[in-house]
């Protein structure tokens, strides 16, 4: 075939003659044989009027001012790159910073637009004539690649002690800074390794002692470690791998993937401090060549957690690293690429044989999300987000930009980082908003920055209520038309702040993206002490015996119970007195404090949780694979004129199932499976009355994977289609599409 190739502004142009099949097979092709990181929206075909100028099949040059290039994620070692590191007559050997047009650092090193070197922290390299030459050819796998760079012209890495003074690697024996860290490793110690979009604190996973000194130091007590595999063989040995899960696993994002623990027998053993009380691990593949080389010689899984302490956000800094890390770390490698962007390593699960998003950072972001029709005419709309799990959506022109995962803005770091964050995507996209969306809490940092943005700006402020944003999320997820018609939302969550200023978090919502009706809750049960409540599972387990049967009742029913000793040894007299007059003790429809009441019930986390979310994960880790086939029941009442699902009847089930001392894991699977029984006639109720038959889950609670498997089977079963989440997260780091998709439908046909 003969005719031509090259960038326009609006995408890539081929003029191509020849016969018409060979014709047809290049369109196929096109989309079979895409490039990695090429993302194909569509392609429009037309014929030519003229005659093929040549013989000959060119690639043309683009002219450097037409060309609109989007920034796209950060993508893992490419199999080109990685051959090259590991050949020893390659000119790139062992180097680190190996990449190409199919791979390599994207947002993490962005400083502007147009994305190009001198924009980037690239700029400080000038190429040698070697690189020059492969990003001036268009044949050439480094065509315009903008971070190419090798040994002889781009950043180099270094192994520094705690106090930034350079190892002699020499005296280790090793041939490089990044050989050097591998043998540190292999001695018990701990090493913050700068990568990609953030540094990681590394040490041997199968080292007892190892992971226990990274614990105590991190001072991360509780929280499941990241593991990273040199392959995934070494993977295989301690979780089942699926064909789609190492297909994802070793794919451009490369996520940490949450794999069902399945140790086998000949596998040197996880240190058991590695992910305690879990039964999934995160395990991710070596995605830069410097983490191929630190893996090179692992037959068994490094702990690879960020470079933080305890809840901080990660480092990205060098000095910044060294005076963090360095009462953690015994080494760090270092090098002098700067991290413009922080990039946290992306979390997925596989959940009813669909990959789904837990955390969206590092592969994903900032690849732009395909909207449902009607929104391309609306205008741009900047979504602030919520306050844990933070990230922002930039809408425009039917698509939405969703930010890398940023973190919990309760952080003051994390804080301060976010305003730089907003600005440097607002410039990235030449956005300029017309709306900004913020959630309905008065005290939501990124609330009331998005309230003074819209003052200080004079855009239409919108304030969406948090549940009704986790659906209008999961409705734009899957691109739910608007001709669709409304659907019954369920919004099982932590917690979000209602219209009637009470806490909500267990929500039957019926509408679309531009109204949505509160049509059913969970009871409504107080949250003893606040904040406190959250931290401390015992404080919801006894509002639910409060709520239901009364503690001067509960003790004389079940005095015999352990639980009640527990109880009774805990000021409760006070809680009952806070609960009565409502003295800091909010209410609250919130499933995710159900879920932490029945932990506590079997003595899950029942002190104190360690991180958000601990006691439900640890109570869904103990039902294990043997799911009985009747759970716990529930009740529907009415409650100030709403339907009301009631966990009153679970409970007195499960305190007798307690004095008949049936196992906790026994108890765990009855509530999991009554809940979610529960959970789906309620929506097929609800479903029925209004006529509708889809549903749409949504919120942190659908984490759960027997929970959400469950329910969405239920539903089915019940003849209903389901609307879950999959390329953004089902917590709060999907909340700020949602709140973008209705502030944007608002603007095209305001409703109320
Ligand atoms: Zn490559
Ligand atoms: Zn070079
Ligand atoms: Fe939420």
């Amino acid at each position: 075939m003969s005719g031509s190739v090259r960038n326009d502004g609006d995408g890539v142009l081929i003029r191509v003659w020849g016969d018409a099949e060979r014709i047809d097979e290049l369109c196929l092709r096109l989309v079979a044989d895409c490039p990695p990181l090429a993302r194909i929206d569509s392609i429009e075909r037309m014929p030519l009027a003229d005659a093929a100028d040549s013989a000959e099949f060119a690639i043309i040059e683009s002219a450097a001012t037409a060309v609109h290039t989007g920034i796209v994620p950060d993508a893992a070692t490419c199999a080109a790159c990685a051959a090259e590191v590991a050949d020893p007559t390659d000119r790139r050997y062992r180097y680190p910073f190996t990449n190409c047009t199919h791979c390599g650092p994207r947002l993490s090193i962005v400083r502007g637009i147009p994305y190009d070197r001198a924009n980037t922290s690239m700029s400080v390299f000038p190429m040698c004539a070697a690189c020059a030459a492969e990003y001036a050819d268009p044949a050439d796998r480094r065509f315009h690649a903008q971070p190419n760079a090798c040994p002889s012209c781009g950043p180099r890495v270094w192994l520094a002690d705690a106090n930034g003074k350079d190892i002699d690697i020499a005296t280790l024996g090793a041939q490089d800074a990044v050989d050097a860290a591998s043998r540190l490793l292999a001695d018990d110690r701990i090493v913050a390794i700068k990568g990609l979009g953030g540094f990681h604190l590394a040490c041997d996973a199968t080292s007892v002692e190892a992971v226990g000194e990274l614990r105590r130091r991190k001072r991360r007590w509780a929280k499941p470690l990241a593991l990273m595999a040199r392959d995934l063989g070494t993977v295989r040995r301690y979780c089942s791998v699926s064909g789609a899960e190492a297909e994802l696993l070793s794919g451009p994002a490369a996520p940490i993937l949450l794999l069902q623990n399945a140790e086998i027998a000949d596998a040197r053993p996880l240190a058991p401090g590695v992910a305690p009380g879990q039964s999934a691990l995160g395990f991710m593949l070596p995605y830069t060549p410097l983490h191929r080389m630190l893996l090179h010689d692992w037959q068994t899984p490094l702990v690879m957690t960020s470079g933080n302490l305890s809840d901080e956000p990660q480092c990205i800094d060098n000095a910044d690293a060294l005076e963090r890390l360095g009462a953690i770390a015994d080494a760090v490698l270092l090098h002098d690429r700067d991290i413009v962007n922080r990039v946290d390593d992306s979390v997925v699960r596989h959940m009813d044989g669909t990959p789904r998003l837990l955390r969206r950072a590092r592969g994903y972001a900032p690849a732009p999300l395909t909207l449902p029709a009607f929104l391309r005419d609306a205008p741009p709309v900047l979504a602030l987000g919520g306050e844990l799990k933070n990230t922002i959506c930039l809408l425009q022109d039917g698509q939405a930009v969703l930010s890398q995962y940023l973190g919990d803005l309760q952080d003051a770091r994390t804080a301060m980082e976010y305003e730089r964050t907003v600005s440097l995507y607002r410039d990235l996209l030449q956005h300029r908003p017309r709306a900004v969306a913020v959630d309905l809490h008065p005290n939501y940092r990124a609330s009331q920055f998005g309230r003074r943005l819209a003052m200080d700006e004079d855009l239409e402020l919108v304030e969406v209520q948090h549940h009704r944003a986790h659906l209008a999320a999961a409705l734009a997820d899957n691109q739910w038309p608007l001709e669709a018609g409304p659907v019954v939302g369920v919004a099982l969550d932590g917690s979000g702040f209602g219209d009637d200023g009470s806490i909500w978090g267990g929500e039957w919502i019926v509408g679309d993206y531009r109204r949505l009706d509160r049509v059913a809750c969970l009871k409504r049960v107080a949250l003893p002490g606040g904040t406190q409540a959250i931290l401390e599972p015992w404080r919801n387990l006894f509002a639910q015996i409060e709520a239901d049967i009364g503690w001067p009742a509960f003790q004389q029913l079940f005095a015999g119970l352990q639980l009640t000793k527990r109880l009774q040894a805990r000021p409760v007299q006070v809680l009952s007195a806070m609960i009565e007059r409502g003295v800091n003790s909010p209410l609250t429809t919130s499933a995710g404090r159900l879920f932490d009441a029945v932990a506590a019930a079997v003595g899950v986390c029942a002190e104190r949780i360690a991180y958000e979310g601990q006691a439900a994960i640890e109570l869904e880790a103990l039902v294990g694979d043997m799911l009985p086939n009747e759970g716990y029941p529930f009740a529907v009442v009415e409650q100030d004129g709403l339907p009301v699902l009631d966990p009153g009847p679970l409970w007195r089930r499960l305190f007798a199932d307690l004095a008949d001392g049936v196992a906790p894991s026994q108890i765990a699977a009855r509530f999991h499976i009554g809940f979610a029984d529960a959970v789906a006639e309620l929506s097929a109720d609800i479903a029925s009355t209004s006529g509708l038959g889809t549903v749409a889950l949504s919120g942190g609670v659908f984490q759960n994977r027997t929970l959400f498997e469950r329910v969405t089977a239920g539903l089915r079963e019940r003849g209903l289609e389901v609307l879950s989440h999959q390329r953004v997260p089902t917590n709060d780091g999907g909340l700020a599409l949602g709140q973008a998709a209705i502030a944007a439908a608002l603007m095209l046909s305001p409703s109320r």
